[in-house]
């Protein structure tokens, strides 16, 4: 069978990271997007080739619209085709509404939201012309129930739904799925960030009592993107211990 492509945004480290790999398991040819951490990227790209599957890097702002569609054209250009993307680079910039600066809550809507339609827009019309393509948006439980101190995160989030519905409205027709996955806390650095008491009391909102693993979200993906989910379209999928239900 032919080897699939896998683009993964945020690939380098994270939930991101752990898709990734979990891909690669499933031979499929790897690019990942980051946007400055070339260690983390280099370290993740050396752990995937150990799958004997193809990789590479590209450093990319995923809320650049030109510089998003660059690295589309150059991933094209080095894997010739793509059929699966993973819009999963997201950053945080908590604070109350009352507080919150402007470019923070435009930084946070630039790179989850709009990175995300800027992938699936360059990604278009390759994935019309084949007739096939997979895509599943990195969202999140707060964008289904929002939460203080993340309005930013939780609109963008939210908004992320939005996209994954409409996306997948516009491809069904074509068999391209487009869904959505919605991680309650997870153990990577953006949770790591939390104080310990900020992370008793969260870990005290989920009915299972304790953070996710990486895996967890990985796990998902590569089930949506098996071949084997492809009457799934338009879903957004909670891995959450019961936390949003
Ligand atoms: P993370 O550990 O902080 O990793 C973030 C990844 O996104 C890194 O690879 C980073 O690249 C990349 N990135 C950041 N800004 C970017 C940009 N402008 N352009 C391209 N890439 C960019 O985050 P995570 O916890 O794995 O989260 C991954 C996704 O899951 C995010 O969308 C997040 O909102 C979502 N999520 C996370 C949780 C959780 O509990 N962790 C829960 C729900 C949803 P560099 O390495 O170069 O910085």
């Amino acid at each position: 069978m032919e080897k699939k492509v896998a683009v993964i945004t945020g690939g380098s480290r994270g939930i991101g990271r752990a898709i990734a790999l979990r891909l690669a398991q499933e031979k499929m040819d790897i690019a990942i997007i980051y946007s400055g951490n070339e260690t983390a990227a280099q370290e993740t790209c050396d752990e995937i080739k150990k799958q004997e599957v193809k990789t590479a890097s590209y450093r990319c702002n995923v809320a650049d619209y030109a510089q998003s569609k660059e690295t589309v054209s150059q991933i094209l250009k080095d894997f010739g085709k793509i059929d699966v993307l993973v819009n999963n680079a997201g950053i945080t910039k908590d604070g109350l509404i009352f507080t919150m600066k402007e470019a923070d809550y435009d930084a946070v809507m630039d790179i989850n939201l709009k990175g995300a339609f800027h992938m699936i827009k360059h990604c278009y019309s390759h994935f019309l012309k084949r007739k096939s393509g997979n895509i599943v948006n990195i969202s999140s439980v707060v964008g289904l129930t929002g939460n203080a101190g993340q309005a930013n995160y939780s609109a963008s989030k939210a908004g992320l739904i939005g996209l994954t519905k409409s996306a997948a409205k516009e491809l069904a027709s074509r068999k391209i799925c487009c869904n959505a996955i919605a991680p309650g806390f997870i153990k990577t650095e953006m949770t790591g960030a939390l104080t310990q008491e900020q992370q008793k009391a969260i870990s005290g909102q989920i009915p299972m009592g304790e953070y996710g693993n990486p895996e967890d979200i990985a796990e998902l993906v590569a089930f949506l993107t098996s071949g084997k989910a492809d009457y799934i379209t338009g879903e957004v999928i909670r891995v959450d211990g019961g936390m949003a239900m």
